[in-house]
């Protein structure tokens, strides 16, 4: 194991223990309002799975994935270390600002509230910008087609047509406000500040 599969499991274990595992235990589905989900969702976001979490893993300790190794120059590898690093950073902030109101799936929850501060002032989706800071940086810290560039080759498309649908569903919730704040906001990228 190199020293980049070694930042990888400890950015993954950080993720986990520290962001992702005690949201999940706070998030208590009180009543829905709205649901979108389409058939399709499970099967992109199990796939998605499997690249971001499972195919390392076999490309870490084994050599079932060797056959699809490249070469990457070390200074390559550690800007990937700090795109990790502030897809970390954002994921906290994102699920901090968004509190009781995240869920894994696209839905409206009967107590669910507008957020419109924290990182959620300079962009509409930080929880999908700091997955594509990780699926970007994951294939400079990974060399190897299918555990590394796997990630970003799914969850494009996967996001992309998810945050239209997200939008909608949020504007037909939230109404005037929702829109208002599209109209500060981008989805993604802080700059150019609208
Ligand atoms: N797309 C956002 C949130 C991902 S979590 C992001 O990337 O940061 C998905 C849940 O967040 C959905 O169920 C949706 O209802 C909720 N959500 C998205 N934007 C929100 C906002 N500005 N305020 C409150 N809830 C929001």
């Amino acid at each position: 194991m190199g020293i980049f599969d070694a930042l990888w499991i400890i950015g993954l274990l950080i993720y986990q223990i520290g962001i992702y595992i005690p949201r999940v235990r706070a998030y208590k589905v009180k009543k829905r309002v709205t649901l979108v989900a389409l058939p399709g969702d499970i099967f992109l976001e199990l796939s998605t799975w499997v690249f971001w979490q499972l195919a390392p893993f076999f490309y870490i300790f084994g050599e079932l994935l060797s056959f699809a190794d490249y070469n990457l120059p070390n200074w390559a590898s550690w800007i990937g270390v700090l795109i990790f690093g502030a897809s970390i950073w954002l994921y906290g902030r994102a699920y901090a600002d968004l509190g009781t109101n995240w869920s894994a799936r696209m839905e409206i929850l009967t107590e669910q509230s507008l957020v419109t501060n924290g990182v959620y002032a300079y962009i509409r989706h930080p929880v999908y910008a700091a997955m594509f800071l990780w699926a970007i940086a994951q294939p400079l810290l990974l060399h190897n087609w299918i555990a590394g560039f796997g990630l970003l080759a799914l969850f494009t498309p996967l996001y992309l047509t998810r945050m239209p649908r997200e939008e909608k569903m949020l504007t037909e919730h939230f109404g005037e406000a929702y829109q208002s704040y599209m109209q500060k906001t981008n989805r993604l990228t802080p700059f150019p500040r609208r």
